[in-house]
């Protein structure tokens, strides 16, 4: 096979500097290194590393653009692709190149480690291979790789910040696990079914912002988050869905942005479960305010799908029937 790897920055490739870990350049070096003194891979790689490489929690809408052009421009030479990118922001990177590569007729796998590539108990290899081995063994379609864990792209969730299993698929099985095989899940054929489209439309950074839902949470404090530059929002709400419905100025302020086109979206601080939306009367008052249904989606995958959607131009009511679909 001919597999692109991007490093794009991240723990991976750091190495220690004056201010704690930065990315590397030299790292794709030391990983050709690595890869090509490894006889039982017999596959052509190229490794880019990007000019500025970042901490992914630097990234922005753009750096998804950027890593998504680089991928269509190298498309036709090669077989797989694998984004080594920091843990921090890769959910929300892994689910942007899940929707800008739908129904991807070619491999696409995120990754990265917990412990840098240069120190010896770390998890960098264990992740770039197994990612090598779900491009070889499986299954076109975009997916963060970490941990023995292949999970889809809009699915995974950062769960631990030490561990080496870093991520999570919290309301869906993963697609597949690495031990000595591959575990698959059973996968519904509809998907695969799917006409492959690339669509890398403009994300405006600044576009969709995140309110949150606390105790005592007043209109205040979302004041300057739903700003008039602001077109989407996810609602971290409670349990399945809830907020506090007494608080008729913090209705009033979603029921006005929704009236101005914001789309906003609820899902449920608990992590894992779904929206049920309406099933009580605090969630009801949301629905009433125009409020969408993020049903069972990761806070970042429905922060990222709003990026998406608006960036394609789509507006409240074609924004609340994909969400709702
Ligand atoms: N701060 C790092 C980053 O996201 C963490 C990591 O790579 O694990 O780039």
């Amino acid at each position: 096979m001919k597999i692109y790897i991007a490093y794009t920055g991240g723990t991976i490739g750091m190495t220690p500097s004056e201010h704690g870990l930065a990315p590397d350049a030299q790292f794709a070096d030391q990983l050709m290194q690595k890869l090509a003194a490894a006889d039982d891979l017999n596959h052509d790689f190229v490794i880019k590393s990007y000019e500025t490489l970042i901490d992914s929690s630097n990234a922005t809408p753009q750096d998804w653009m950027m890593i998504a052009q680089d991928i269509e421009n190298q498309w036709q030479d090669f077989d797989a692709f694998i984004v080594l990118h920091g843990t921090d922001t890769m959910a929300y990177t892994a689910a942007a190149l899940s929707h800008m590569f739908e129904a991807s007729t070619k491999p696409i796998l995120v990754t990265g480690s917990q412990v840098p590539l240069y120190k010896v108990r770390s998890d960098a290899m264990n992740n770039v291979l197994g990612a090598i081995s779900a491009c070889e063994h499986q299954s076109p379609g975009v997916f963060l790789y970490f941990a023995d864990r292949l999970i889809e792209g809009d699915r995974a969730h950062k769960a631990h910040t030490s561990d080496w299993r870093a991520f999570s698929s919290p309301n869906l099985a993963e697609y597949g696990r690495l031990g000595i095989d591959w575990q698959w899940r059973d996968v519904s054929p509809a998907k695969s079914e799917q006409a492959m489209r690339i669509r890398i439309p403009h994300m405006e950074a600044g576009a969709v912002t995140i309110l949150p839902v606390f105790p005592g949470a007043q209109a205040e404090h979302w004041q300057g988050l739903l700003n008039d530059n602001v077109k989407g929002a996810v609602l971290l709400s409670y349990g399945a869905g809830n907020a506090p419905d007494k608080d008729q100025a913090l209705l009033a302020m979603l029921k006005e942005a929704t009236d101005r086109g914001v789309a906003i979206v609820n899902v449920s601080q608990c992590g894992a479960g779904s929206v049920v939306a309406g099933a009580y009367a605090a969630g009801s008052a949301l629905v009433q305010a125009g409020v969408i249904s993020g049903q069972d989606l990761t806070y970042e995958a429905a922060f990222v799908k709003l990026h998406f959607l608006i960036g394609l131009g789509m507006n409240h009511s074609a924004i609340r029937d994909i969400f709702e679909a």
